[in-house]
């Protein structure tokens, strides 16, 4: 493939007060661009100022959401110098996501190198303050022109970046979560395992209600027998339950996170025993009521790690470790992000340096 062209912004824009950042409102001042057409495949990858783009309103993305996504940050480390955690990870999701919804995978080695492209020219958007961060989002939209319902025939990959603020600004708080008993996030033989647009226009329903309930997120049910947890909210969910680190199995319908595989393996490397398997409700509201279920948590590249210390189902609540985060909790939050900010011993090779 060409080499990625670069076209400069004329002017650049005033860096926001990195104290008072909020997710994804600002953007950096370019974008990575690439196309795919039939015939042709992946080309032009270029960088271009951060604009508006111009599409037909019967762009197929707009009607039958072919569409993916991916998630990732920048970090800042102590020399001032830039990473990425697990990167590759992200390409070769985005790349299992195409699959499933009919884009044609992406060129890895060339997807990434304009993420890192793109991170290296929006250096100085990288901000410094403890727990700050630049977020990374690549996605894929179909556009071809056409209400055919069919695969298209084009598309375009595309790279924005938007500077986040730490996301616990006073210590981890644990959150409130109740579980979902009505609407499902995904099915087996669905996009559940995808990060598609379309698993999160399905969601939204459930977090608005939690929220005016007074609760953070929901967790998730599996669509089948509504019976076996899958996620919470956008995150992965882990339990300690009588000294075990206990999470549900990849089965189709749960988003294989980055954070949740590196919880496992620095779990296994720490000498837990950690089980990948089914649990239901009724087996985590049990240990809860045995004293047993001693701290739950979500895992995601936005909070890393987010404690819950109430779990609610119907008229049942439990509080978990008191409402209190719990150590093993607090030990994969320190490490993670020790690795991610390049502030501790990363034995994985998972922080990748600019
Ligand atoms: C992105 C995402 C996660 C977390 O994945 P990470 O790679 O850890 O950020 C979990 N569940 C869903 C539904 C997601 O979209």
């Amino acid at each position: 493939m060409e080499p990625i062209q670069i076209n400069k912004a004329k002017t650049l824009k005033d860096l926001p007060d990195p104290a008072t950042l909020v997710f994804g409102k600002v953007f950096t001042d370019h974008m990575f661009l690439m196309n795919y057409d039939a015939g042709k495949g992946w080309h032009s990858p270029r960088i271009e100022p951060y604009a508006p783009l111009s599409l037909e309103p019967s762009c197929m993305v707009f009607h039958y959401a072919q569409e993916v996504f991916e998630g990732m940050k920048a970090y800042r480390d102590p020399d001032g110098g830039v990473r990425l955690f697990r990167p590759m990870d992200n390409v070769k999701r985005l790349n299992d996501s195409c699959e499933r919804l009919c884009i044609p995978q992406l060129p890895e080695d060339i997807a990434l190198e304009g993420i890192e492209a793109l991170v290296r020219l929006e250096e100085r958007w990288v901000p410094s303050l403890e727990g700050t961060s630049l977020y990374v989002r690549p996605f894929v939209i179909a556009t071809d022109a056409s209400l055919g319902v069919h695969a298209s025939h084009s598309y375009l990959y595309c790279v924005i970046c938007c500077p986040v603020g730490a996301y616990y600004k006073e210590g981890l708080q644990p959150v409130k979560i109740y579980v979902e008993d009505e609407d499902v996030r995904a099915v087996r033989g669905g996009t559940g395992f995808t990060k598609c647009g379309g698993n999160y226009a399905a969601s939204i329903r459930a977090g608005e209600r939690a929220e005016e309930k007074g609760f953070s997120q929901v967790l998730w049910l599996d669509g089948v027998e509504r019976k076996y947890i899958e996620e919470v909210g956008a995150m992965n969910v882990l339990f300690k339950i009588d000294g075990k680190v206990v999470t549900p199995m990849l089965n189709g319908s749960i988003l294989p996170g980055i954070t949740r595989r590196s919880c496992l393996e620095l779990l296994r490397d720490w000498g837990y025993t950690v089980e990948e398997r089914r649990i239901s409700a009724d087996e985590l509201f049990e240990a809860a009521r045995d004293g047993k279920l001693e701290e739950a948590w979500g895992s995601g590249t936005a909070a890393v790690i987010s404690p819950i210390g109430v779990l609610a189902r119907g008229d049942e609540k439990v509080t978990i470790n008191g409402g209190q985060i719990g150590a093993l909790s607090q030990k994969l939050y320190d490490t993670l992000t020790g690795i991610q900010w390049g502030k501790v011993a990363d034995p994985h090779g998972w922080s990748v340096k600019l």
